[in-house]
């Protein structure tokens, strides 16, 4: 029988792009919503306030949420998220995609759980926003897949401005080896 090798890989921890947009600095909850990624215990690695041009935001509602929704709904989409202040994040974790996503809830916040960022927050439905001809404002965005969290991070952070830091309370949530 062949010799196990005891020495584990160690699994990388993941980042995910986080946009609270304009609604969600309208409605005065940015620092409700940034809590609850603090208190599951994830580490913030960047962080900026800005009014995001049209091209960033362009870059970052790419030629596929038009090919799955319509030229249309990106259009809203951009101009909804050229509005007004954005907050860009940046957070790491473990599975955090999987982990962020679930907080964030549905798209559409009618059906998103309570619970849910978007649960909790918003509760328009997908019905009454097409026949209002209104976008979906539903406070966050959060990357999908680990393909689109490297694109979007990306489109909002310089290499530099993702800080490495240990703060204490990581050490328990994330186990980071000195
Ligand atoms: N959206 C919209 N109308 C629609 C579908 C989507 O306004 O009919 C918006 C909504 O704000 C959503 C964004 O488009 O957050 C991006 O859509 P996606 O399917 O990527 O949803 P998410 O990943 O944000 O849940
Ligand atoms: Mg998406």
């Amino acid at each position: 029988m062949k010799k196990q090798n005891k020495k584990q890989t160690r699994v990388k921890l993941e980042r995910t792009l986080i946009l609270l947009k304009p609604d969600a600095l309208d409605r005065g909850v940015t620092g409700e919503i940034l809590s609850r990624f603090e208190k599951v215990g994830a580490k913030m690695v960047g962080m900026k306030l800005l009014v995001s041009k049209k091209d960033t935001a362009g870059r970052h509602y790419r030629g596929d949420i038009a090919e799955r929704y319509g030229k249309k709904v990106r259009d809203n989409l951009i101009k909804m998220l050229t509005s007004g202040p954005v907050i860009a994040m940046v957070w790491e974790g473990i599975d955090i995609l999987t982990v962020v996503r679930k907080m964030v809830g549905s798209t559409y916040p009618s059906l998103a759980l309570p619970g849910t960022i978007r649960g909790d927050y918003a509760h328009i439905s997908k019905e009454y926003a097409n026949a209002n001809n209104v976008g979906i404002f539903n406070l966050i965005h959060a990357s999908a897949t680990p393909d689109e969290a490297r694109i979007e991070i990306d489109v909002w952070f310089k290499p530099e401005e993702l800080i490495k830091h240990k703060p204490l309370y990581t050490h328990y949530t994330l186990r980071e080896e000195d």
